[in-house]
């Protein structure tokens, strides 16, 4: 299990990487990228490991709402958006579509569950703080200051009806990031949105400890937000970045 200092010094190393290997249209990995790795060598959707120890996040997170929430919720998506995609491609060969809407509603669900989760792991493996650079200039060109910035992502985050989360995402044909509530995995969203930093608020990513005080979860989370990988989502997802 890699510590968290580790896995940081291993992202910035595997998102030079995924910039050099695509240098094609890059020109020069000047400025770190981030890219997840969704899938396994086959093709198959793979859930990467838990960047951190399962206790690494007390005492907002306990490890024991982390062990659950990775293995008993975050995997199993992996597996039923594998089975998704399995359904559909016998639908194909059958030329049997009966049920392709269970299983274009499933893939849309769980491999939005896999894709937030993933982003979620790193969200939560930082320090918390204040975001700094690019990051801090963006936030306050497009929500006036961070303390507003704050405010409406605790709000928003907090007001999800049942299961969902808060999402902060960057839109790169808009230019602009942005703040959106997500229902289940996968409502509520703008297309082409690319999510720099979610935050969860299914009930088992805070029951265990926070019970039914969402608001408490929310607002502690703050210390974890790790920042700078926020920043790097943004640059990666920035068109000028990758077509320079
Ligand atoms: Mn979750």
């Amino acid at each position: 299990m890699a510590t968290r200092r580790t896995f940081l010094q291993d992202t910035a190393a595997l998102g030079a990487g995924i910039m050099l290997t695509q240098a094609q249209t890059v020109r020069a990995a000047e400025e770190p990228a981030y890219t997840d790795k969704l899938t396994d060598a086959d093709g198959k959707y793979a859930a990467g490991p838990l960047p951190f120890a399962y206790d690494a996040l007390e005492p907002v997170i306990d490890a024991r709402t982390v062990e659950l929430h990775y293995n008993f919720h975050h995997k199993p998506a992996v597996v039923a958006a594998n089975k998704a995609e399995g359904g559909l491609a016998k639908a194909r060969d059958s030329n049997d579509f009966a049920l392709v809407k269970f299983y274009e509603k499933e893939l849309a669900f769980q491999l939005s569950s896999h894709i937030l989760h993933t982003v979620y792991w790193t969200s939560v493996s930082g320090k918390g703080g204040q975001p700094t650079g690019e990051l801090a200039k963006a936030i306050d060109r497009n929500f006036g200051s961070y303390a507003k910035f704050k405010a409406q992502l605790v709000a928003a985050t907090i007001a999800v009806e049942a299961s969902g989360w808060g999402v902060v995402g960057y839109h790169p044909a808009a230019g602009k990031l942005m703040i959106l509530q997500c229902e289940n995995h996968q409502k509520l969203t703008a297309w082409g949105i690319q999510p720099i930093l979610v935050l969860d608020v299914f009930e088992h990513a805070y029951y265990l400890k926070y019970q039914n005080r969402r608001n408490d979860y929310v607002n502690q989370l703050f210390s974890l937000i790790n920042w700078d990988n926020a920043t790097l989502r943004m640059q990666a997802a920035s068109p000028a970045r990758r077509l320079s």
